[in-house]
């Protein structure tokens, strides 16, 4: 492609990084002092190939639980390209084909829902849901039930409406000051108790209903919550834990929010992760395995009880959504999208998910026999986690250092794993794995020996 081929070497292109590309997450003095940035040029499958042309296994589908059918789909290539060149782009006042017929498949898939409002981010899904919220307030309940709550250890996105519901201290510390109306409620995770009862998820659930008494539920509008916490240590949440969440919702009238935007489109071996538990949302968002990475597209995705309050009121002009994303009308996603999910239905993806998950998280149990630094290991389909802990006793975290230096050992092996980073201060220290639901026992078996030896001589 003109343009592309500008550079006889691909050192040349690690150059122009190094010299001009500003890193998401990272910090850029160690591309002053020696290291390469990191640069990755091809994909097929599980694996990717770097500007160095060295082979990795990807065991975290793109480094953020996005590629989820693998790299290399000419399918989803070929339907953009077709789509693109009949009809690229009008704004979202408009429908198209695709935006259509994906809205369509993926209600299908969602016994209770109805509409679908398309953006381009997980960030941007979550930020409609609040502003519907607040929307919603303002108009059907006299400026009250304006609060959302949000839970300890779970992140909703990068800006400052969606850091303000961080459960992660670390991703919006120093953003700040943020805006009012967002209300923090206890994390879920069991390993980690924070009451001593019998039936932990109910405890867990109950502790929302006491910041819902504290609050005033007439000021509470939405509760969002992760169906598994991903970045936040991968937390699959107890036995009763989500039957009793629904039942608060429906008694204080809060309209519950999932945040499907790592688990929803087939991570967990459902199509969305709230499907294991029974329960009805109010609202489900998603974006990373809409489209695999193919096309940036995210979904908010809500009841016709919901859409209803927003019908035109001839009293009021200004009583529809007025909001717009200008990528949110551009056709790739939802094309992309749709072969997405034809590929994951062809290849039965869903049951290779929860087949490859079972036996992940059972080698991940021999490596716990192995190794006493792993104090927990947990997960629910290709979504993994195992806590590294300094002692098994206390339940003292690892040192991250050595967390990351583990993460690091695998890279040089060949397998890019990933661990909570910079996220939870005193607690980044669950390796997580989210291979492609494409993945083999192969596949997972040279994961977990590339971690063994990895975490043999971190922890010697
Ligand atoms: N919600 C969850 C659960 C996430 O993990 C993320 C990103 O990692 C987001 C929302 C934000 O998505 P995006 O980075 O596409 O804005």
């Amino acid at each position: 492609m003109e343009g592309l081929d500008r550079f006889n070497d691909i050192s040349q292109v690690v150059e122009a990084d190094r010299a001009h590309v500003w890193h998401h997450l990272s910090q850029h003095k160690q591309y002053e002092t020696g290291v390469d940035p990191r640069v990755i040029v091809e994909g097929k499958g599980m694996k990717v190939w770097d500007a160095k042309g060295k082979e990795h296994l990807d065991a975290v589908s793109g480094g953020v639980w996005t590629v989820n059918v693998g790299y290399g789909r000419e399918s989803i290539a070929n339907a953009v390209r077709d789509q693109l060149i009949k009809m690229n782009y009008f704004a979202g006042a408009a429908g198209s084909i695709p935006g259509s017929i994906f809205a369509q498949r993926l209600i299908e898939k969602m016994p209770g829902m109805s509409r679908v409002y398309y953006s381009n981010s997980g960030s941007e899904a979550n930020e409609k849901v609040y502003k519907m919220v607040r929307q919603i307030a303002h108009k059907h309940h006299g400026g009250k039930k304006w609060k959302i709550l949000y839970r300890d250890r779970d992140y909703h996105g990068t800006t400052i409406g969606t850091l303000a519901t961080s459960g992660q201290d670390q991703r919006a510390m120093q953003y700040g000051p943020y805006p009012d109306g967002f209300v923090r409620v206890p994390h879920c995770l069991e390993y980690r108790k924070q009451w001593d009862v019998e039936n932990y998820g109910e405890r867990a659930a109950e502790a929302i209903e006491e910041v819902i008494l504290r609050e005033g539920p007439d000021t509470v509008g939405c509760l969002v919550l992760e169906p598994v916490t991903a970045g936040g240590g991968v937390i699959v949440p107890p036995k009763g834990y989500w039957e009793k969440v629904q039942e608060i919702c429906r008694k204080y009238d809060i309209l519950l929010h999932i945040d499907e935007v790592v688990c929803g489109v087939g991570r967990t071996g459902t199509w969305f992760g709230y499907q294991h538990y029974g329960i009805q949302p109010d609202f489900v968002t998603m974006a990373k395995g809409v489209a695999s990475g193919y096309a940036a597209i995210s979904c908010t995705v809500t009841t016709e009880k919901v859409f209803a309050l927003f019908k035109d009121d001839p009293t009021d002009t200004m009583s529809y959504f007025r909001d717009i994303s200008t990528f949110g009308g551009c056709t790739a996603g939802p094309a992309a999208a749709l072969e997405n999910m034809n590929i994951i239905e062809r290849e039965g993806l869903l049951e290779n998910t929860i087949r490859m998950g079972d036996y992940c998280l059972g080698r991940l149990g021999e490596l716990m026999e192995k190794h006493k630094v792993i104090g927990d290991v947990r997960g629910k389909g290709l979504f993994l986690g195992a806590e590294l802990v300094a002692d098994r006793a206390t339940k003292e975290p690892a040192d991250e250092k050595k967390v990351q230096a583990v993460v690091a050992d695998c890279m040089a092996q060949g397998v890019i794993i990933g661990a909570t980073n910079r996220s939870l201060p005193g607690l980044n220290n669950t390796l997580c794995l989210s291979p492609a639901l494409i993945a083999t026992s192969d596949d997972i078996d040279q994961i977990i020996e590339a971690m063994d030896g990895a975490i043999g001589r971190v922890f010697a």
